[in-house]
């Protein structure tokens, strides 16, 4: 949608094809982050986006069992913007598709499901969809064709393009506890050994993401419901009136977390960016931000070929993985450096406390094992963290740096000159959290 919206400003006659008929879905993430909402000022639509339902948040802090540390701290941050705003990802890119419906070269098509390329030679030219109301099947041609369908590429695989896979300890359990006025806002982060559990404040319900052993999924289900009631109210005392808001097993998803990279983001006519090049872990939740980077640094590096009327050369599309390789892959470096060396090694503590069953027979599960929990929103004691955590609570600027890295990232991007606009007024119909909440699900 932001390249979309970006060259559909350059002029530039584009179609977006969205195999679904809306965007309400609940497996993105919602952060936007301060690099983005600055692009949102500079694109005119900030006054649009202040007006969406949202919280914000300008303090990343952790839960342990020995209570809470602060490690990332945004008003550090340069520039306007020192917070991420925690937004469902259907109302911003339902902003985004109604900024580029103004422009008269944007189109967007949704039901309409890319199933193939087509190609002249080794060159493509367009795609092939399915029109998911009727079934009928399209072509659309095309001077550029751009792969940005998510870590799933159907585009990605049509090209015959396979990323390279970097482990991941874990998966994610997706699911939703209410709520109340009193609560904790903004982000909850609960750490504790063998429990790992992320909220997401969404005004009268979280959603939450609790990290599961990678291949664990199963055994954790055969167990049943109870036992995973327990865990998270050994993990998250406070949300022991609600547990039962989970009633089965049905309503907890499961995302199969994957960390890959594409090696060469382009061929003749196509170009890969966002997670179809490099998907990424939800540690950090930076995945939406690089995902909009990448389609900025693309809209301005292809925009002037584009417009030009012509073919636009590999050299040039290869210009725009050359600009943003190197900071998916220091981001994607830190990710898995998380994974080896925190979410890893936690998520097996729960192995060690589980070996009296395993000497039984084949159990997947340990009983629930008490978790300390001081006070949660009490400071934890500096020198019952470890070192990095003491560091960062000793010289608190050094907090300005995680706070960078997730808000900003390492190489953020902003609207060249040609799409940038005034800030637009705020339409006059603007959604109420309930109603968001309601739509979603
Ligand atoms: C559990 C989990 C939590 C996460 N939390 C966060 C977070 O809090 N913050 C964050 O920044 N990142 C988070 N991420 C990462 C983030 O979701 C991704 O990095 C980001 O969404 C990538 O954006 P994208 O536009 O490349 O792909 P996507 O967001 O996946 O979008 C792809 C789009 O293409 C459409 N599509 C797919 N196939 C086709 C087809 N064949 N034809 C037409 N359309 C198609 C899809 O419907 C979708 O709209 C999380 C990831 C996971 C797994």
């Amino acid at each position: 949608m932001v390249l979309g919206l970006l060259l559909a400003r350059a002029g530039v006659r584009v179609t977006v094809l969205e195999k679904h008929a809306d965007f309400l879905r609940d497996f993105r993430g919602d952060t936007v982050h301060a690099s983005t909402l600055t692009l949102l000022d500079e694109l005119g639509l900030g006054e649009r986006f202040a007006a969406l339902p949202q919280r914000q948040f300008d303090r990343a802090r952790l839960q342990l069992d020995q209570g809470t540390v602060q490690v990332g701290d945004m008003r550090r941050l340069p520039g306007p913007n020192k917070h991420i705003a925690l937004v469902p990802q259907w109302d911003l890119l339902d902003l985004l598709a109604d900024a580029a419906a103004e422009e008269p070269t944007f189109t967007l098509r949704r039901n309409a499901e890319v199933t193939d390329l087509l190609r002249e030679g080794d060159r493509i030219v367009g795609v092939r969809f399915t029109d998911r109301t009727d079934g009928s099947t399209h072509e659309l041609r095309a001077t550029l064709t751009v792969a940005c369908d998510g870590r799933g590429s159907a585009v990605r695989a049509a090209a015959g393009m396979r990323p390279r896979g970097f482990g991941v300890p874990m998966d994610v359990w997706w699911f939703r506890l209410p709520r109340h006025a009193d609560d904790p806002t903004g982000l909850v982060g609960r750490f504790s050994a063998g429990h790992i559990m992320v909220m997401i404040d969404r005004g009268d319900y979280y959603q939450c993401g609790y990290l599961i052993r990678k291949g664990a999924d199963a055994g954790l289900r055969a167990a049943g419901i109870a036992q995973f009631r327990a865990r998270l109210v050994g993990l998250v005392p406070w949300v022991a009136d609600r547990v039962d808001a989970i009633r089965s097993f049905d309503d907890v998803k499961l995302l199969d977390v994957r960390l890959e990279r594409l090696r060469r983001w382009y061929a003749d006519g196509l170009l890969v960016i966002g997670d179809a090049a490099h998907a990424m872990s939800p540690v950090g939740g930076v995945g939406i931000n690089l995902a909009v980077q990448d389609a900025v640094a693309a809209a301005r590096i292809v925009a002037p070929a584009l417009r030009a009327g012509g073919l636009v050369p590999e050299s040039v599309l290869r210009r725009v993985q050359l600009r943003r390789w190197w900071a998916t892959a220091l981001v994607q470096a830190g990710q898995r450096l998380a994974h080896r060396r925190i979410l890893g090694p936690a998520l097996s503590a729960e192995d060690e406390g589980r070996s009296a069953s395993q000497l039984g027979g084949r159990a997947e599960v340990e009983a629930v094992r008490p978790v300390r929990v001081a006070d949660p929103f009490q400071d934890a004691p500096t020198e019952s963290l470890p070192p990095l955590l003491r560091l960062l609570r000793r010289f608190p600027a050094l907090q300005g740096i995680p706070a960078r890295m997730i808000a900003i990232g390492p190489l953020p991007e902003h609207a060249p000159e040609w799409a940038r606009r005034p800030t637009t007024p705020v339409p006059a119909a603007v959604p109420e959290v309930s109603e968001s909440i309601s739509r979603s699900g």
